[in-house]
Order: structure tokens, then C-alpha cells, then sequence
């Protein structure tokens, strides 16, 4: 369905500083012999990766406006930059002239937001992670197959009203151990579990136990669809945990998986933020700290971890140290319909040297 290819491109994001973050941690708060470790992998997965480099591109190709429905990856400094460059944020696609190009976000949409495009006579460009896709395929498969679903994964959010959108009839959410102790399905006989992709592990193994119990025919995916990005996160956070007094993590508050990464990091007894960048820093979180852990959500761009090191290592705490725990070497192709127009374009040469990334359908 996909491939994993290896890529190598340099998206203007991972080295854009913003010039709002350098945060006014109080000057007499200085923090001599403290360490920094920063966990890797951090930041940016290979679906956020090619979802922002797909609005970028589509900018370059076919000129501003491009629209995109809801939030391309959850970073709302990631957003603003993509605003400033032309794109324009739209979550009803009523609100997009007809005839234009859309692109989805990497978080995936319904079978109801693609008709909807349709309708509108839209063209779009889909930037769903394909490890999304995954789980949507999936979804389709089991509820072919007569099974009933239950998806585990937070109400709202934006990756679980596309998935739960595939078969909607056939489709619980379940959020807590309590749902899972409490949900009752028509045939229990016939029940299959499925994932949000950016959840933490072990909160679910438990809500999995559960169902497992109750359910002891349940089936599941094929491969688990909590990704490696998640769980390479997750894994580097842990480590942090094992050997820092405060872990740091940069993610918006709407992101899923930063959020995950906070939790994690407490579940594991270390003191824990969110920060969306260095300005929400408390000097009063470091006072007696001898080492600080940093890390960062999937859709958090570098130059925000690197405003927060610098700001860290100019009150006298450092130099930061990397703690590699996981080696990551995953990148997705870009969506077929943008490869094709690239590769047709008399820019094709320029706009693939910018992006280098191959812009095959393959
Ligand atoms: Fe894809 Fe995982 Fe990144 Fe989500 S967090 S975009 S599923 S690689």
C-alpha cells in the first residue's frame, strides 16, 4: 500500500528559529552545574515531516492561497510560518472556493470530508500519514469482515473522528479502562480493536488487558498501530526519566503525542512540563534541578528545542549532551497527485533540488 523510502530533505522548518520564543526567564536565576540531556528522536516524524513539506511545495507549485483543512500537524508555530507563506487554514470545506486545491491534514479525514470535497468540485491532496491510513484501512477490513469495532483513542481529536468516520455504525470508542470495562457490543463474537496512532503504550496495554479479558476472541492489527515515531518517543523519554529531576518536553497543547510524552515522563516519577516554547519556562521548575532532560513532540519543529538549550545554557546550565536511544530512518513519498504535478512542471528540477526529496508514485 506504502512504502518506507529512505529520504533525505531539509524542510525550511527544522532550521526556522521564531522570533517570538527566547523566553524572559527571571536573570538572577542562574543555574550553574546542571546538566542537559536531550533525547533522540525528538521532534519531527517522517508523516509530519512530508505533510508540511507538501504544503510547502504545493505553495511553490501552484501559488498562494493553498488551502488546508484543519491544522496540517499540531504546532501552531508550524501553522503561522505555512499562514505566512500563503496557506490558509480552513476547517469547513464550505469555506473554500470551489474548484481549489485542498490539501488534508496528516491526521487523516472521513469518507464524508472526501465527498464533501467532491461535492465542492475540490482538489485534493492528501497528506494523511500513511501509518494513518494504515489504521483506516484496517477499520474498512473488519467491519467487511462483520466485526464490530472498538477504537481506542481520545474524543475530538482530529486522527480519531477520521478514522471512527470510516464505519461510523459500526464503531465505539473506547478512552479509559473504565470504558473498556463497561462497553457492550451486539456480537461479541465478532470484535476487533484498533488504535489512535499517538497514544501512550502503556496506558493502553491496560485498556488492552482489559478488553482482552472480556473479549477473549478480540481481534487486532495485523502490526500494532501506535507508530514508531510514538514509540520511539516514548522509549527516549524514559530514559530521560531514569536519569534527569525534570524532563522538558516542547509541544503545543493540543498535540497528542507531546502530551503523551509529559505523562510518560511523570508515570515514570520525574517532575514533567508541556511547554509550547522556551517562553512558558518557570525559572522556579529549575531551582535545585542538577539535570534537565528535553525532549519534543512529533510535530515540534528543532528550532524551538534549540531556543530552549540556549536560553538553558545561557544561565550557566550545560553544554546539553544527546542521549541516543533509538535510530530513526523512515520518510514517506509525497502524495501521487503532487509528485505527478512536480514531475510535469518545468520547475521540477528546482523544486525537487529544494526539497530532495524523489517525487515518485512508486
Ligand atoms: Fe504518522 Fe506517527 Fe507521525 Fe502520526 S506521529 S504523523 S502516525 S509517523
Amino acid at each position: 500500500m506504502f512504502e518506507l523510502v529512505q529520504l533525505r530533505f531539509g524542510a525550511r522548518f527544522r532550521r526556522a528559529g521564531h522570533p517570538d520564543t527566547l523566553a524572559p526567564v527571571s536573570a538572577s536565576a542562574p543555574f550553574p552545574q546542571t546538566d542537559i540531556w536531550l533525547a533522540t528522536p525528538r521532534g519531527y516524524c517522517a508523516g509530519v515531516d512530508r505533510a508540511i513539506d507538501v504544503v510547502d511545495l504545493a505553495i511553490d507549485l501552484y501559488g498562494p492561497p493553498v488551502y488546508v483543512r484543519h491544522e496540517i500537524v499540531h504546532n501552531h508555530f508550524v501553522v503561522e510560518q505555512l499562514k505566512a507563506r500563503g496557506a490558509c487554514f480552513v476547517e469547513d470545506l464550505d469555506d473554500v472556493p470551489e474548484g481549489s486545491t485542498i490539501v488534508f491534514s496528516a491526521h487523516g479525514v472521513s469518507p464524508a470530508v472526501r465527498a464533501h470535497a467532491e461535492r465542492r468540485r475540490l482538489r485534493p491532496i492528501d497528506a494523511t500519514c500513511p501509518l494513518v491510513t494504515k489504521v483506516h484501512l484496517e477499520a474498512v477490513r473488519f467491519a467487511g469482515q462483520g466485526y464490530w469495532l472498538l477504537l481506542v483513542g481520545h474524543d475530538g481529536h482530529a486522527e480519531v473522528e477520521g478514522t471512527m468516520g470510516e464505519v461510523p455504525e459500526r464503531t465505539i470508542l473506547i478512552q479509559t479502562v473504565e470504558d473498556a470495562e463497561r462497553v457492550q457490543v451486539p456480537d461479541e463474537t465478532r470484535i476487533a480493536y484498533l488504535t489512535q496512532t499517538t497514544l501512550s503504550i502503556d496506558e493502553t496495554k491496560g485498556i488492552l488487558d482489559v478488553l482482552r479479558r472480556r473479549f477473549p476472541g478480540i481481534r487486532g492489527p495485523g502490526r500494532e498501530d501506535i507508530c514508531y515515531a510514538t514509540t520511539n518517543r516514548q522509549n527516549a523519554v524514559k530514559e530521560l526519566a531514569a536519569r534527569c529531576d525534570l524532563v522538558l518536553v516542547v509541544g503545543s497543547p493540543i498535540s497528542s503525542n507531546s502530551n503523551r510524552l509529559a505523562e510518560v515522563a511523570r508515570a515514570a516519577g520525574v517532575e514533567a512540563h508541556r511547554i509550547d516554547s522556551a517562553r512558558d519556562l518557570k525559572p522556579e521548575w529549575l531551582l535545585g534541578k542538577r539535570s534537565i532532560g528535553i525532549t519534543s513532540g512529533a510535530s515540534t519543529p528543532e528550532s524551538l528545542v534549540r531556543e530552549l538549550v540556549s536560553l538553558l545554557e545561557a544561565r550557566g546550565a550545560g553544554p546539553a549532551r544527546d542521549l541516543n536511544v533509538t535510530e530513526e530512518n523512515v520518510s514517506f513519498r509525497l502524495p501521487g497527485v503532487l509528485a505527478r504535478d512536480v514531475e510535469k512542471s518545468e520547475r521540477a528540477t528546482e523544486l525537487l533540488s529544494r526539497y530532495k526529496r524523489t517525487a515518485t508514485t512508486r
